[in-house]
């Protein structure tokens, strides 16, 4: 029996301990955030509960075997999401993949010969990732893992000649190749994802906001307690309120933890969390890295944050639907002038499309009776007006404020006299995201997606060593995109590591 230390209780970080728990190991876990979960969690105001990180996930056929392998998958209440498109061209909720090209073909009449040219290229891409809609081979060991890497190796001469093709492409740049740049088309494509995405998997995160998109209907922080609750029946010890100030190393390998100098010694030490943080900050013998991949570390590009508003309304779920229909709408509204990449635009938010989702739609315990809520949300340039405010907390409310009412004027295109029916609101920026998970810069999925700027150089990889011996990475920091996905593998290979 090994004596393991984890830092973090997000996704990662408990299917880490369970997994190591149900191998016998005495496993601890701190969390400095007083319930568990991270950015699979949620929280309540004035009776109203809202997702705090995540609203949402695709690949659940490794989410779903992780939570069967723990023994849980029956508790949690998963349930499949149609998201509709709203725009000035089209209006649908498409079933699948054929559906969503005939609206966008519908909406966009005049551009048939280059949308034939489009689609028939990322026709490619979606069948060939559609063929691997299996859990992660990085879920099984052994034998068995080596038949879940049968698809793959199938797939392999044809994903090695996209990747050729594409691999090192960003979704703008493959846009680009079929739209102008300022048209709406390359505005809505390009806008798939995250921005300057690898151009390989377009295909497939559109396929999957119609064939794979998930939620839990009680709500994301259930999950979590499931999973923490199952972790401490096993035997595991999680600590809450406990931030980590130290990892603490001996002759070049991981020993323990500290917290407000009592330390908490160990056989392996994981962290679940940050990796710039783990290494900048955390490790006690910085000359464990050099300074060549210090400089890389500090360096390295972290994906967007979201901007995300949270609104409690005095209007019944029925009258709400009626204007939404399903509880997830994606409302295209790009206006010129749109881009992510200028943080000095204090007209951003004007300018940006806007994500809603009523939880109380899906399910009604999420508001008091005969209320219903709304989250509305939009990915934000990184340091938006000099990191909102430069530190000044007047000019940070200012903006918070200001940005707040630039989505909620954009919802109320859907939702007429929106604001006459909020009795709560307030909002996330990257810097609460950042402050509640410790994120570098409220990241929102591990390191940029965009393949020009990777951290790793396989996207693909999982890569749970660290210089230091002994402390591994079980987070979604492990893989280049994150992700929950990202978090679950990473778990798993530290299990495997830890005989
Ligand atoms: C708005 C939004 C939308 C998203 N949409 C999707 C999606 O559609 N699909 C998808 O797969 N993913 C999505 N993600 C990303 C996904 O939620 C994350 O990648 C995943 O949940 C990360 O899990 P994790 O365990 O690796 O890290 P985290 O959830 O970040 O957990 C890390 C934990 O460590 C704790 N911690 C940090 N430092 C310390 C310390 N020193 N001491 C003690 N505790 C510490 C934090 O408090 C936190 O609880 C989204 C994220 C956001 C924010």
């Amino acid at each position: 029996m090994k004596n393991i230390l984890i830092i973090g209780a997000g996704i990662g970080g408990l299917t880490a301990g369970n997994l190591l728990a149900m191998k016998g190991h005495k496993v601890t876990i701190f969390e400095t955030h007083s319930m568990p979960g991270g950015y699979t969690a949620g929280f309540y105001r004035k009776g109203y509960y809202f997702e705090s990180g995540t609203l949402s996930f695709e690949a659940s056929a490794s989410i779903f075997k992780a939570m069967k392998d723990i023994g849980v998958f029956e508790q949690i209440d998963f349930v499949k999401h149609r998201m509709r498109f709203v725009s000035e061209y089209f209006d649908g909720t498409p079933e699948n993949y054929s559906d969503y090209k005939k609206m966008i073909y519908t909406g966009f009449p005049s551009d048939k010969e280059k949308l034939d040219m489009f689609f028939s290229e990322l026709d490619k891409m979606v069948y060939l990732m559609g063929e691997m809609d299996e859990p992660m081979p990085f879920l099984y060991s052994g034998l068995n893992m080596l038949k879940a890497m049968i698809p793959y190796i199938l797939s392999a001469p044809k994903l090695m000649k996209l990747s050729k093709q594409y691999g090192n492409m960003t979704s703008s740049e493959f846009v680009a190749r079929y739209f102008e740049k300022d048209s709406k088309l390359f505005k809505l494509f390009s806008r798939i994802g995250y921005p300057d995405m690898p151009a390989m998997i377009l295909g497939s995160a559109l396929m999957t906001m119609f064939t794979d998109l998930w939620t839990v209907k009680s709500g994301m922080q259930s999950w979590a307690d499931i999973l923490a609750e199952n972790f401490r029946k096993l035997g595991g010890n999680l600590l809450l309120n406990f931030y980590v100030d130290k990892i603490i190393t001996k002759n070049g390998a991981a020993v323990g933890v500290s917290y407000k100098n009592t330390v908490y010694n160990a056989d392996y030490v994981i962290s679940a969390s940050d990796y710039k943080n783990t290494f900048l900050k955390l490790l006690d013998n910085k000359n464990l890295i050099s300074q060549a991949a210090q400089n890389d570390i500090a360096k390295a590009v972290v994906s967007e944050s979201f901007f995300t508003v949270y609104l409690g309304l005095n209007m019944t779920n029925e009258e709400l639907g009626k204007y939404l229909k399903v509880p997830s709408v994606f409302a295209f509204n790009n206006q010129p002038g749109y881009d992510i990449y200028n943080a000095e635009d204090g007209e951003f938010f004007n300018k940006t499309s806007v994500s809603l989702w009523s939880l109380s739609m899906e399910n009604p315990n999420h508001a008091p009776e005969g209320k219903s809520s709304l989250m509305l949300q939009t990915m934000v340039p990184y340091h938006w007006m000099n990191n909102w405010g430069g530190g000044n907390k007047e000019a940070y409310g200012q903006l918070k404020e200001k940005a707040m009412e630039a989505l909620i004027d954009s919802a109320a295109r859907l939702i007429p006299g929106l604001k006459e029916y909020i009795e709560y609101k307030d909002a996330a920026t990257p810097l609460t995201y950042e402050r509640f998970t410790h994120n570098t810069d409220g990241a929102s999925s591990a390191w940029s997606w965009n393949p020009k700027k990777r951290f790793y150089k396989n996207a693909m990889s999982v890569n749970i060593e660290t210089p230091v011996k002994n402390l591994y990475i079980g987070s979604c920091w492990a893989m280049q995109i994150g992700g929950v996905p990202g978090a679950l593998a990473a778990a798993y290979q530290c299990t495997k590591k830890i005989k």
